[in-house]
């Protein structure tokens, strides 16, 4: 396995990745982006085994609903390159089962590839989301034919690709790109049905990086996102060789969506479970706050928070619910529940603008205009800011503005916007969650309880 400090050094690799118009030379040492590499390598040291075989505890492959919640804390506490790592070996691992069958030859390379990579310790990124052009116009029909990532070339030793790949979170940060299409293709788009595993320094591999992260020196007013932050990628593959042993799909169609559907799942748990943490932090925040503003009892207040809270408990229900009903596959894996996880986390994403509109609406302005901490310790005017934003004895002005701070910081500022957006469209949107969770709801069920319960036993024929 690598240290930090290993993990750190293997970045300096030739990868080429830009921020702000500049291209980076090495990102572990770039002031910002070199932020979210040391969060990684923190995530390196936290799981170093230096046994010659060790495999990250983070890498375990559940068995029981037991160890399924086990990973799942596990992995609330890892950073996100540490969790997309997990969940691309997971992806992988279930789509070789699901293509066995047709491709055995295939599914032979993804295992032999998953053995490597967790021999190398390496972080590996997820690649699906292409650019894709006109929405209403398939990958085939498109007036650019590299809206969707396709082959260009076939060669005896590989392929080359072309395209991009948009949204990647930390694709400058890992070592390989986990390459698969967005969604499943029909007859005559064969070029586009290809999953490949490239590494970021490969020839023709291009990122540009976007971050939320403070652009402020004192990141003091920024608790949340000025520690931690993880950028996105905007990844060209521009003209890149893929050799053979590294495609896991060329050119079968209708095998084409099995990569997006199995990553769904194990991106839509990990979304879930961290939607639980997200929801109490929002409780607790307009609970802290209305205590400090001292509104804590006012009804129209104490009514809102019952919503926010009941929100976060059925939140952490479904999570329950997608574990307790795993399924255990004939290997001894264990897959959580389809519904429950995309019900789950369908209704956490719907409702986060809600749960943030009563935590606006009961904390009032100084979510936006609280006195910066330094202000708070100028030796002219701190005393007096401090004062006016006190509330009480025991409330002090530096609290209160802290308070304010993460408020902003988490749901106003510039990780708020990303949160909100993020919620809404990570993990394939809204609509993929609720086709999901159409797919596997019994709808049979409510059809016979509905005309049970209108006695209408008759028509029995319609279920
Ligand atoms: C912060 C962040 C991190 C992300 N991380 C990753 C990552 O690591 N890897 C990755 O691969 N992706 C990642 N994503 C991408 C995410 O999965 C996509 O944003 C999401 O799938 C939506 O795709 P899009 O952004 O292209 O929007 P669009 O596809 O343009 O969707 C916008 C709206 O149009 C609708 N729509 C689109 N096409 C059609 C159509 N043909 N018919 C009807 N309605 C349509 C959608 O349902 C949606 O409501 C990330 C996104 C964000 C915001």
């Amino acid at each position: 396995m690598m240290t930090g400090d290993e993990y750190r050094a293997s970045l300096d690799d030739g990868r080429e990745t830009y921020f702000e118009g500049e291209r980076i030379e090495n990102v572990a040492a770039h002031p910002m982006l070199g932020q979210t590499v040391d969060s990684a390598a923190a995530g390196y040291d936290r799981f170093y085994d230096p046994a010659p075989d060790a495999v990250g505890a983070f890498m375990k492959v559940p068995g029981s609903a037991t160890e399924l919640r086990e990973q799942v804390e596990l992995h609330e506490s890892v950073d996100l390159l540490t969790h997309v790592t997990y969940a691309s070996i997971m992806t992988l691992l279930t789509a070789a089962d699901r293509i066995e069958g047709t491709l055995p030859e295939n599914a032979r390379r993804i295992r032999e590839y998953v053995k490597d990579a967790q021999r190398r310790d390496i972080r590996i990124t997820q690649c699906i989301t292409d650019a894709k052009g006109d929405r209403s116009r398939r990958p085939g029909n498109q007036d650019d034919p590299d809206q969707y990532v396709r082959v260009i070339e076939r060669r005896d030793d590989g392929v080359v690709i072309r395209g991009a790949k948009l949204h990647i979170s930390a694709a400058s940060m890992g070592h390989e790109l986990m390459t698969i299409p967005t969604k499943g293709m029909k007859p005559g788009e064969e070029d586009y049905s290809i999953a490949c595993m490239v590494p970021v320094n490969a020839p023709g591999v291009k990122i540009i990086n976007t971050t939320y992260a403070p652009r402020h020196e004192d990141t003091r007013d920024f608790p949340i996102s000025g520690r931690h932050h993880t950028p996105e990628g905007f990844v060209i593959f521009d003209d890149v060789f893929v050799p053979t042993e590294r495609v896991f799909l060329d050119g079968t169609p209708e095998l084409a969506a099995v990569f997006a559907h199995s990553l769904g799942l194990w991106e839509r748990l990990g979304g879930l479970a961290a939607m639980t943490r997200s929801y109490d932090a929002l409780v607790g925040f307009a609970q802290l706050i209305s205590e400090a503003n001292g509104l804590d009892r006012v009804s129209h207040i104490r009514e809102k928070i019952s919503e926010m809270l009941i929100n976060a408990t059925l939140i952490r229900a479904s999570l329950e619910a997608a574990i307790e009903n795993c399924q255990v596959t004939s290997d001894g894996a264990a897959f959580p529940d389809e519904l429950y996880t995309n019900a789950g986390k369908y209704h956490g994403a719907a409702n986060w603008s809600l749960m943030v509109r009563h935590l606006h609406d009961i904390g009032g302005g100084s979510i936006l205009t609280a006195p910066g901490v330094a202000d708070l310790e100028n030796g002219h005017v701190g005393d007096l800011a401090r004062k006016y934003m006190g509330t009480m004895q025991s409330v002090d002005g530096l609290y209160r503005a802290k308070l304010f701070h993460a408020i902003r910081d988490y749901t106003a500022d510039s990780f708020g916007g990303w949160n909100a957006v993020t919620n809404i469209q990570a993990g394939g949107g809204l609509y993929a969650q609720r086709l999901v969770s159409r797919l596997h709801y019994d709808m049979d069920r409510a059809k016979r309880t509905a005309l049970e319960t209108a006695n209408m036993a008759e028509y029995a024929d319609r279920v």
